[in-house]
């Protein structure tokens, strides 16, 4: 057992590992052209632990020298409609309290497709970091984007927000790297910090082990995130679920006092985490595909890998194809599993085929592309296996 720090309130903790997952491939979102070089990608091991003092859970075994985020990561969800109106509703939301005369900061921005709208919606200008950018900036519509990682001490420039969606999951050192960032110029009294991450406690009342990736170090509560912000100074303005539960989504202003939250307790006086939960859907989606008889999976990002790297191979046989409406995935294959991807084309005019769709927020797109292109389809989502 031993002893180990919290990664999220820095103190020292027993060293008691509640989830161990060996098969886990080291980046889910990078697919391969090759059939043998997606089976022999790097793989991590995944060893949860709980905080007993802030809640949060995180991997023990993370090592961050593992992994590079460039050209090949490869998590758009832009071709999804439901994604881009839950974008934009995030966005609407947001622009009420961003003035035009802003700049904004999003760190870990992707190909800036949430920077773009935003700035376009509030006239503000954005700058954006991430190394796994594709395009070509400086400059459209305010917007620039560098192609490399944020690092707050280089930063020069002083920002009216700071964006950080699907981030602090990802960093081995969450409190350590947010320090850095307020001490850095990037961030002043007032400026105002938006953190989306996905929420544990979704993650526990579903059983959803396919949520927990080896990319994912860090998973949070509302009460274990708004506790290590207000921790560093951050007030807490608002904190809650969207994007049907599955996210936490969190404004704070820095330096200033929080309005609407008890943020700074710690966690709830409860361990989130389920071990029975979590192994009992395991067990669940084994027999499923096992007495499926021939199964496509649709969904070919984070959870479609962790499903089906779940799988014993001798049961893998069943998927007969994994579907994803990512252009940039299709003809390629996942990672570990080696599973070739394709695009829902492969299905016009089926008959019968049985599908499982990975996130259930899509069932009601997939089941119009399926009647578009004339496949007949039983769909059931993964959030509905009993
Ligand atoms: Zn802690």
């Amino acid at each position: 057992m031993g002893q180990c720090k919290c990664t999220g309130c820095e103190k020292d903790i027993t060293r008691d590992v509640i989830y161990r997952n060996g098969r886990c491939p080291v980046l889910n979102n990078v697919v391969y052209d090759i059939q043998d070089e997606a089976s022999r990608c790097k793989n991590g091991e995944i060893g949860l632990v709980e905080c007993d003092s802030c809640g949060l859970v995180f991997n023990v075994d993370f090592n961050v020298s593992d992994f590079d985020y460039d050209d090949n990561y490869e998590s758009s969800r832009e071709y999804s409609g439901v994604y881009n109106a839950y974008i934009d509703e995030v966005v609407g939301q947001l622009s009420s309290f961003i003035d035009k005369t802003w700049q904004i900061l999003e760190i870990g921005c992707g190909q800036g497709e949430f920077l773009k709208k935003l700035c376009e919606k509030t006239g503000a200008k954005g700058k954006g970091y991430d190394n796994a950018y594709k395009g070509n900036s400086p400059g459209t519509g305010g917007v620039d984007i560098a192609k490399e990682y944020f690092a707050p001490e280089n930063e020069k420039q002083c920002f009216d927000a700071v964006i950080l969606r699907h981030v602090l999951e990802h960093l081995g050192e969450p409190v350590s790297f947010l320090r850095r960032l307020t001490k850095s110029p990037a961030i002043k009294q007032g400026t105002l910090l938006i953190a989306e991450v996905p929420d544990l406690e979704w993650i526990m009342e579903n059983g959803a082990y396919i949520d927990i990736t080896y990319e994912h170090c860090n998973y949070f509560t509302k009460a274990s995130l708004a506790t290590m912000l207000a921790d560093l100074g951050f007030g807490i303005e608002n904190v809650r679920n969207v994007y049907g539960g599955q996210y936490i989504l969190l404004s704070a202003y820095y330096g200033r006092t929080g309005k609407d939250y008890e943020a700074g307790k710690g966690h709830l006086g409860r361990r989130q985490y389920d071990s029975a939960r979590i192994d009992s859907a395991r067990v669940r989606d084994i027999s499923f595909v096992r007495d499926s008889g021939k199964l496509s999976v649709w969904g070919a990002s984070g959870k479609g890998v962790v499903f089906l790297n779940n799988l014993p191979d001798e049961i893998l046989k069943n998927i007969e194809y994994v579907i994803d409406i990512n252009p940039n995935k299709q003809e390629k294959y996942l990672p570990r599993v080696a599973k070739k991807i394709f695009s829902p084309d492969v299905l016009r005019g089926c008959v019968k085929k049985k599908i499982l769709v990975m996130n259930g927020v899509y069932k009601s797109e997939i089941i119009r592309k399926l009647s578009e292109i004339g496949a007949n389809a039983d769909v059931i989502a993964w959030g509905e296996l009993r």
